[in-house]
């Protein structure tokens, strides 16, 4: 099964609903320069000595690094926000040939040295693994990226993709989704549309926050039920491994955290026995130290 990814696009204007509209009618993605993403603190790295091997490298990165970002889910109502203008934009249904495939972001690990990497591959690969890490403070939106290297920095860089259907946020006017909704049904009959609606959710750490937005429609394409993460609470009332009780509700808010046992591309990753409620403490505590939960078999 080739896996879906979630590319969330706002439409400020007649050209960005155009983009759309080309990216499902030809079945192509722009991949961004590099310099052009949301972070401005993107791709710098610790310089080794200031050399020229380290500006070299940075040249690469910078002119002729080409990225697709997308998301691994479409339910994180903080992305909604961001990424599609507070729910009037999309959020596309997409996936990619083989040779194409979107890969995780490493999160942590940005200003990390290259120099390692250039030893071993070189500048452009160097290049290439340095694009797929990023700040941490940006973990909660689990991106993954389709990474490319062009030729020169005039080069435009197109991703083969198939759009599967689009979501539409409780904003996105009635032209647009018309607009979409033909150029998907012109190119693939059974291309899927519907609207996200808010729910509460739960606040999911391991996942980030704000898992709220959610399908109405009941008869969902198989990717829908994947892209939306486990949403269910577990029934037990304490922490996993300390044993503090929960002190919070549904209503104000709970103190125990969900805790995935799993990585999110694990097919079995949200089944009900593979999650588990810590608290806070806890929960950081089993993502920095991997063997603080290896007795309970987790992975993560
Ligand atoms: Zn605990
Ligand atoms: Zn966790």
């Amino acid at each position: 099964m080739n896996r879906v990814f979630y590319k969330f696009r706002s439409h400020r204007n007649g050209e960005d609903l155009a983009r759309t509209l080309r990216i499902i009618s030809e079945g192509q993605i722009y991949a961004t320069k590099f310099r052009e993403l949301n972070d401005p603190a993107e791709g710098d790295f610790k310089m080794a000595d200031g050399s020229a091997a380290d500006l070299e490298t940075r040249k690469v990165l910078h002119t002729q690094i080409r990225v697709v970002s997308l998301c691994r889910f479409y339910s994180n109502a903080l992305l909604w926000s961001y990424y599609a203008d507070s729910y009037s934009g999309v959020c596309l249904a997409i996936s990619f040939p083989d040779d194409h495939q979107p890969e995780s972001v490493i999160y942590n690990a940005l200003h990390d040295s290259i120099v390692p990497d250039r030893y071993a591959y070189g500048h452009a690969e160097a290049a290439k693994r340095h694009a797929r890490r990023k700040l941490d403070y940006w973990k909660h939106e689990l991106e993954y990226r389709v990474i490319k290297l062009a030729n020169s920095e005039e080069d435009k860089l197109f991703v083969p993709c198939t759009v599967h259907g689009a979501l539409f946020g409780v904003n996105t006017p009635k032209e647009d989704r018309s607009a979409i909704e033909d150029a998907g049904k012109s190119v693939n009959p059974d291309f899927f549309t519907d609207e996200v609606e808010l729910s509460a959710g739960f606040s999911h750490p391991c996942l980030g926050t704000g898992l709220g937005a959610h399908p109405r429609a009941r008869n969902n394409p198989w990717w829908l039920s994947d892209g939306g993460g486990p949403l269910f609470r577990t029934d037990t009332n304490k922490c996993f491994k300390c044993d503090a009780p929960e002190i919070g509700d549904l209503k104000n808010g709970y103190f125990l955290e969900e805790h995935l046992l799993k990585e999110v591309d694990a097919p079995d990753y949200k089944l009900k026995a593979n999650t588990i409620l810590l608290c806070p403490s806890c929960h950081r505590k089993a993502h920095i130290d991997r063997d603080f939960l290896r007795h309970l078999g987790g992975n993560r």
